[in-house]
């Protein structure tokens, strides 16, 4: 397939290079990122993207579906048994999409949702002011407690009986502890409004068993399928049988098309793959890689949101620092350690030059890396904090980070073996 490639268009093949050596030459802590298996790869790049498949399994509007309906029963059935749900539907083209689609099953355009606000951690698509999902319905977000940095639920509450939203959605992007989505549904339940937990960034964690599962509590959970549950990009909901008609409905034909059947087949994959020790054992050490990165990090003096974390993600506080939150990831990427600037809750900063930068360890820790690297991650950031503006040094850290990188190389061939008993 590269040969083609190379031979076809040496122009794109020589930039996929340059990617891949970027991939492999750098850190990337940014937690919505990963690297994918070989299997996943495979199946992306597979036959499947020359099907057009427009329905569900032995609905479909065009002949030749032979071979999609099998494969995308796989994938449901194995998404059901991962996550324990009644129905599932792997055609979302993306964690945005099957937002929207969860909010088109409930409700009706203007009905008012109650999101976490982006600049306190929530998604675009939790309703944020620039997003659809604030126009086509009324957006009511709540904040996060500023002085603790976490869900506030007494303040969540009082939002919702005033407002009297008919979705809550629980979940977010840049939250580094546990979500008790127990509560969240008893607060919907309280008030009356469906329960959506958009599970994008910790899916993985909670197929693991390390974050609990809203599947009890939610009406509709969403989530991506390539973030730390290491699949190709996608989307994905779940939700009870009683509702499975309204969001596939919403789905196709509410908003989308033919689904990427070759996306859906690497779906599958990364399905199998996640329901096996090895994956479990990734995942935990996802979790024990963050804390031993948090912990030598406030070691450094950082300030961190909440003041650690449970879970895969740092959200860095730099203000105690006083360097501006895309300052410090500007050099940090020029010393081969790739972050994201980030709001911290109750920000005074402007949003396009924020006081914080998130980090977060999926990506290292499927490249090997466990806590001692974790550690050495942590200095590498203190000496570019402390270095910020002496470039030779900052030149010499990423000569460092490189080295280090070299001894755990990309695990492009990396087998996941399968689980006995897998559907
Ligand atoms: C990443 C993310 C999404 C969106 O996923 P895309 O695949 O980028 O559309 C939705 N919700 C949350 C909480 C996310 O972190």
């Amino acid at each position: 397939m590269q040969t083609a490639l190379e031979q076809y268009d040496p122009q794109i093949y020589e930039l996929i290079r340059q990617e891949e050596a970027r991939q492999s030459g750098s850190i990337r802590l940014i937690p919505s990122e990963n690297y994918v298996s070989r299997a996943v790869m495979t199946a992306t790049a597979s036959c499947l993207t020359n099907k057009y498949a427009e329905g569900y399994p032995d609905k479909r509007y065009y002949e030749g579906q032979q071979v999609t309906d099998l494969i995308e029963n796989l994938a449901r059935e194995r998404a059901k048994k991962l996550f324990g749900a009644d129905h599932a539907n792997v055609q979302p083209y993306s964690g945005s999409v099957a937002n929207m689609a969860a909010y088109a099953a409930l409700i009706k355009p203007g009905e008012t949702i109650m999101g976490m606000s982006l600049d306190h951690g929530g998604h675009l698509t939790h309703g944020w002011k620039v997003s659809m999902t604030s126009k086509f319905f009324n957006s009511v977000p709540y904040q996060i407690n500023t002085e603790t940095g976490r869900l506030d639920f007494d303040l969540i509450r009082d939002l919702a009986k005033k407002h009297r939203p008919r979705i809550i959605v629980s979940g977010a992007t840049a939250y580094p502890r546990m979500i008790d989505f127990e509560i969240f549904g008893e607060i919907a339940k309280e008030v009356g409004a469906y329960l959506v937990s958009d599970i994008a960034h910790i899916a993985g964690l909670v197929v693991a068993g390390i974050h609990k599962s809203p599947v009890p509590y939610a009406d509709v959970v969403s989530t991506t399928t390539h973030k730390t549950l290491r699949g190709p990009r996608g989307g994905m909901l779940l939700c009870k049988e009683g509702l499975a008609k309204q969001v596939d409905k919403a789905v196709f034909p509410g908003l989308q098309g033919g689904p990427h059947m070759h996306t859906l087949t690497a779906i599958a994959v990364a399905m199998a793959e996640a329901d096996t020790p090895e994956f479990v054992a990734y995942a935990q050490q996802i979790v024990k890689n963050a804390r031993a990165l948090a912990n030598k990090l406030l070691e450094y003096g950082f300030k961190l949101v909440t003041g650690g974390t449970d879970n895969h993600l740092i959200l860095i506080d730099l203000r105690n620092k006083d360097i501006p939150g895309k300052k410090m990831a500007k050099a940090l990427d020029r010393a081969r350690i790739v972050t994201n600037y980030n709001t911290v809750p109750g920000d005074p900063a402007p949003p396009f030059n924020p006081s914080g930068l998130r980090l977060g360890t999926p990506a290292m820790t499927t490249r090997g890396m466990k806590e001692a690297e974790a550690e050495q991650i942590a200095t590498f950031i203190h000496e570019v904090a402390e270095n910020i503006e002496n470039e030779a040094r900052i030149a010499q850290i990423g000569k460092d980070v490189l080295l280090l990188c070299s001894q755990f190389p990309v695990p492009e061939h990396f087998i996941i073996p399968r689980s006995n008993g897998n559907a």
